[in-house]
């Protein structure tokens, strides 16, 4: 019987926090189940999967306080700056989909935040592959195929462990021990929960990581030599792995998801105005596609510790510009894609250099295939007779 936890924050929590916070919760303590910050602020509910004595509700509670403090105090508010706003773009449809979209097999679950998606679902997610492939074609992007697998080292050395520890995943393998794999062979079994019973000892230590985002491989690729020929524009798609925790719902939030992203590296100048025109492009691929949505000025998701600091860093600087789709059924939005700009931060981290030597810049516009997908059947449902027609004649069905 799940138990109910209320707590007032030590300190208010201002409304545009509310989400973050709610957000970091999922990450406090496993016995927590679902998190919430009511809308105003002034209160959380935890629900937990077991009855919680005085002295459990104490540390709970005082790891929440923990981080309510840590976010909010002396935050400011960042400016929102909105670039677009089609948000009231008319769409026919205001259902939850998932219930349809299971119900006829389009989205099977694994496990947690681990998802296979059927025929229809897939097909639009090449429709949508398409178009941005069109808009890294319009840039002669030169495209690339980088690992799942991405080396400790590497995301140590671009500070990532620091700024996003709670979303990691990590690889490893058997020791190369006869015993220990024998050992295995024999005895390995899943418990109830799906964990396997095996010993840590029995597993190598952690020198490999799944990767959390597709660009960084570019820059290590680039990485301790001079820029060849001052600037470079790619393209690539790959699996992304970002573990999420209780937020991990339906097809909006996924440990496994897919990305396309176009990357320019060279002088600032040239960055930031790709990324304007990769906008501006995509506004009228957007408009053709007929989705609703918004571009805003946004923030990543960095963990408690580093988040006041980076969100002011990100927002004074205009580093992040997310595209956040509508979602009639829940009256919110969802970031479907985002314009990025590093600054040098990659140029100085990784010594890629430009001609006269200084730091190279950096840039992403990236896009989350299964999101748009979904976000899309959230504003035009499952048939496609109710599709715009620049979609259903794109799409692979006629
Ligand atoms: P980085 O700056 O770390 O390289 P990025 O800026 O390229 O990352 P994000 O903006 O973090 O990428 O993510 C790009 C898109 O990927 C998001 O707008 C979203 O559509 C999708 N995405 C991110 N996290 C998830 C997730 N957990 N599940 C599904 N899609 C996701
Ligand atoms: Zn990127």
């Amino acid at each position: 019987m799940p138990e109910t936890l209320e707590i007032t924050p030590a300190l208010p929590i201002p409304e545009h926090l509310c989400g973050e916070v709610q957000s970091k919760l999922a990450y406090v303590d496993e016995s927590i189940l679902t998190a919430r910050v009511a809308p105003g602020g002034e209160r959380i509910t935890l629900q937990l999967s077991q009855p919680a004595d005085g002295d459990v509700r104490a540390r709970l509670e005082e790891k929440v306080q923990r981080v309510v403090t840590t976010m909010v105090k002396g935050a400011i508010r960042p400016k929102v700056q909105v670039l677009e706003d089609h948000l009231e773009r008319p769409v026919p449809y205001h259902k939850d989909p998932n219930d349809e979209l299971f119900a006829c097999r389009e989205l099977s679950q694994e496990a947690t935040g681990i998802f296979t998606l059927g025929p229809l679902l897939t097909r639009l997610v090449a429709f949508f592959e398409d178009r941005f492939l069109e808009l890294a074609d319009s840039f002669q992007a030169e495209p690339y195929r980088f690992p799942i697998l991405i080396p400790a080292r590497y995301l140590e050395r671009v500070n990532y462990f620091r700024a996003f520890p709670h979303s990691l995943s990590f690889v490893t393998h058997l020791r190369e021990d006869l015993d220990a794999i024998d050992h295995f062979a024999a005895h390995a079994a899943c418990d109830q929960h799906g964990a396997l019973n095996m010993p840590l000892d029995a597993f190598s230590k952690i020198e490999t990581l799944l990767s959390p985002a597709v660009c960084y491989h570019l820059y290590f690729a680039l990485a301790d030599r001079p820029l060849p020929g001052g600037q470079v524009t790619a393209t690539a798609v790959g699996s992304c792995f970002r573990y999420e925790a209780i937020n991990l719902t339906s097809l909006e939030r996924l440990w496994n998801f897919t990305m396309r992203e176009v990357i320019f590296v060279g002088a600032k100048d040239f960055v930031l105005e790709k990324r304007e025109v990769a906008r501006q492009r995509m506004q009228s691929v957007f408009e053709q596609i007929g989705l609703a949505y918004r571009v805003e000025s946004a923030n990543d998701p960095f963990f408690i510790g580093e988040f006041r600091k980076q969100v002011a860093f990100q927002s004074a600087f205009q580093l992040k510009f997310e595209i956040r789709a509508r979602l009639p059924f829940k009256e919110s939005t969802l970031a479907v894609g985002s314009y990025n700009y590093h600054q040098d931060f990659f140029g100085r981290h990784l010594n890629i250099t430009l001609p006269d030597g200084a730091p190279a810049h950096t840039g992403c516009v990236a896009f989350g295939l299964e999101r748009i997908a979904y976000a899309f059947l959230c504003q035009y449902g499952l048939e496609p007779a109710n599709w715009p027609a620049a979609v259903r004649q794109g799409f692979s069905y006629e």
